[in-house]
């Protein structure tokens, strides 16, 4: 499988993101998107949970942002005009990071198309610090900015097992436990899924900034994940964190390629059942 490999015209569009500027502790995700198009070598086409093949998704790749290091606001206004813009030409936005904070310029595009976007976020971290290290701005902050711009009743929150004092009452009232109480509270309208892959267990992902061990499997990742994506209306997603340089073994690219790949079908069934239906 190589995603690289079909560019062009299509129904879901990867966008990468090689963006780590606020990286606190190890960076290194501004080297995933490539890391995962060269991961996706050694998977194969067809999912045999799905029983779906990439060759049956529309879906195309449309390269990395060429962003500036350093400020992040450039870049986040970079990735929103990206985002805006292939949303415009009727693409579901499939985001690739780099790290969390890139999600903000991302939801900030798919809720001026879509309003009463709820956004669900799989993550080990709450990331809803006001402040980081005295900026504003990091990954450690963007659910905070993000429900400053969507309402904090338009974000729920699963996996979290790390947070501040300062971030417990938030997080009591955000974080749900089981993906039926996700799917309850976001039926009907559009969605977006912002999935850290730290909510992985360092053990099944250790190239990542931030590990935080006691973790879900791949399998629960992906299970919950499909569920999300077949019984809601998801309009648009990102995958951020991985930092591939950190696990010299290569293993968390191809977990992360893995992730990507049954997102990607799962979205692309999902299209080819509503365009059965239409006609
Ligand atoms: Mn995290
Ligand atoms: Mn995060």
């Amino acid at each position: 499988m190589l995603y690289m490999g079909s560019r062009g015209q299509g129904d879901i569009c990867i966008i990468g993101v090689p963006f780590d500027s606020t990286a606190s502790f190890r960076p290194g995700a501004r080297f995933a998107p490539n890391a995962i198009r060269e991961a996706s070598y050694c998977l194969e086409m067809y999912s045999p949970g799905q029983d779906i093949s990439l060759e049956d998704v529309s879906f195309m790749d449309s390269g990395d942002l060429e962003l500036p290091p350093g400020d992040p606001f450039p870049a986040l206004d970079m990735i929103e005009t990206e985002v805006s813009t292939r949303i415009k030409e009727g693409k579901t936005p499939f985001v690739i990071g780099g790290e969390h904070t890139l999600s903000l310029g991302s939801v900030r595009a798919v809720t001026k198309t879509y309003p009463g976007l709820k956004v669900i976020q799989l993550d080990a971290h709450a990331d809803l610090r006001d402040k980081y290290l005295g900026q504003k701005l990091s990954h450690a902050t963007v659910m905070k900015r993000i429900i400053e711009t969507i309402g904090d009743d338009c974000l729920r929150q699963i996996g979290i097992r790390s947070f501040t004092r300062e971030e417990s009452g938030l997080v009591r009232s955000l974080c749900v436990d089981t993906t039926g109480k996700l799917l309850d509270w976001a039926k009907g309208g559009p969605c977006y899924i912002t999935c850290d892959l730290d909510i992985l267990d360092p053990s099944v992902l250790p190239g990542t900034g931030a590990p935080e061990p006691g973790g879900i499997s791949f399998n629960e990742l992906v299970n919950m994940l499909l569920d999300l994506i077949y019984n809601l209306n998801i309009v648009g997603i990102d995958i951020v964190e991985l930092a591939p340089n950190i696990d010299v073994s290569g293993s968390s690219s191809v977990v992360a390629a893995k992730v990507v790949r049954e997102c990607l079908l799962a979205i692309g069934k999902k299209e080819s059942e509503k365009d059965k239906k239409a006609i």
